[in-house]
Formats: C-alpha cells, sequence, structure tokens
C-alpha cells in the first residue's frame, strides 16, 4: 500500500484496519530512512541511531494506505483508542501541523461511521480528551527537551535537570502510563 502523506495543515479521518501494529526497526541518515535488517545489519554495525516505527494498514476515503507512526505518535493513537484490545475499526482524525523537524502530528478521536472529510471533528476543542491529548504533548516535549539538556550539559550541573525530569516523568506516568521508551531527541 502507498505510504499516507499528509500536507501541512491537511486532516484526515482514518479507519483503522489492522488488529494491532507491525513494529519495524529503521536507521536514519541524513533524513533518509533505511530498514534496519537485523543480524547482519551495516548500519547497527557502524552505530548508527536506530528508532522503531508502528506499522498500521487504514483507510482513508475508502482508500488503503500505510501508515507509519512514531513510538510517541502510536502511545498518543493507544491513549485515543482507550486502550481498546484491537484498533480494527478505530476511526482517528490525524493532523499535520509544520514541516521537517518542527512537524507536529495530533491524533483525537473520531467516531465511527466515517464522516466526509468536510464534517468537523466529534473532539471539540477544550473537550476532556483535547485538554488531555495537548497536556500529554507538552509533558512528552518537557521530557524530551530535559534529557536533551542533561546531555548537552556538564556533569556538574547535571544536577539542575535531573529533579526536573524526574518530576516530569512521574507525572506522565501517573497520568498516561508507561512513557515511550523511544523519545525524539530536541535539534537545536
Ligand atoms: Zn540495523
Amino acid at each position: 500500500m502507498p505510504f499516507l502523506q499528509l500536507d501541512d495543515g491537511e486532516v484526515a479521518v482514518l479507519e483503522i484496519v489492522s488488529d494491532e501494529a507491525r513494529v519495524i526497526w529503521q536507521h536514519w541518515l541524513k533524513g533518509v530512512a533505511f530498514d534496519c535488517v537485523g543480524d547482519k545489519c551495516p548500519f547497527c554495525a557502524g552505530g548508527v541511531r536506530k528508532s522503531s516505527r508502528f506499522i498500521l494498514e487504514v483507510k482513508r476515503a475508502g482508500e488503503p494506505f500505510t501508515w507509519g507512526l512514531s513510538k510517541r505518535a502510536y502511545a498518543m493513537l493507544m491513549y485515543v483508542a482507550g486502550g481498546a484490545s484491537s484498533l480494527k475499526g478505530v476511526f482517528v482524525e490525524l493532523a499535520r501541523v509544520g514541516t521537517g523537524i518542527d512537524t507536529q502530528w495530533r491524533i483525537n478521536a473520531a467516531g465511527g461511521p466515517p464522516p466526509p472529510p468536510e464534517v468537523k471533528p466529534v473532539v471539540a476543542p477544550g473537550s476532556q480528551v483535547e485538554t488531555a491529548h495537548d497536556e500529554m504533548v507538552a509533558l512528552l516535549n518537557e521530557i524530551e527537551l530535559l534529557q536533551t539538556m542533561l546531555q548537552k550539559v556538564a556533569p556538574d550541573r547535571r544536577i539542575l535537570f535531573e529533579p526536573q525530569l524526574a518530576e516530569a516523568k512521574k507525572k506522565y506516568t501517573e497520568l498516561f502510563g508507561e512513557l515511550p521508551d523511544e523519545l525524539d531527541p530536541i535539534s537545536f
């Protein structure tokens, strides 16, 4: 299936066809993804960082697509899906804001049967799900920023960030459960 792609500002209502995600590993080199082939992978041998990608088959306006999500986006999807044991038949509204490394993905619940694309999303701004979603994104951003700072500062200054990081992680876990173990580093 063709990979699902959205432009900046575009919104898509997706029906998930897969029961669950298939996980693949990718190495990123100069903005290009290479699938990790496991045992004899040259990128692994070369110490190139790899990240997980969650693959789902979806339908958009009846057309089949393959949707690749970061661990973070997948965590949001699972939250929106309310911990359903199967994702099959779940409808979500996916929106892209921004381009390049500034891209943010927003995932909201959308009720089935599939509304035509021009219909407003079921989840209204300011609703509980919307607020929780915003808070989740804000916490993840904070955690990623603090982790990046910890890697960049001198060892004797880490004490400045460690308590904040522990606090943010604790809050996330209390509200949303397990943290995604692959967090995107922030680029400066
Ligand atoms: Zn590899």
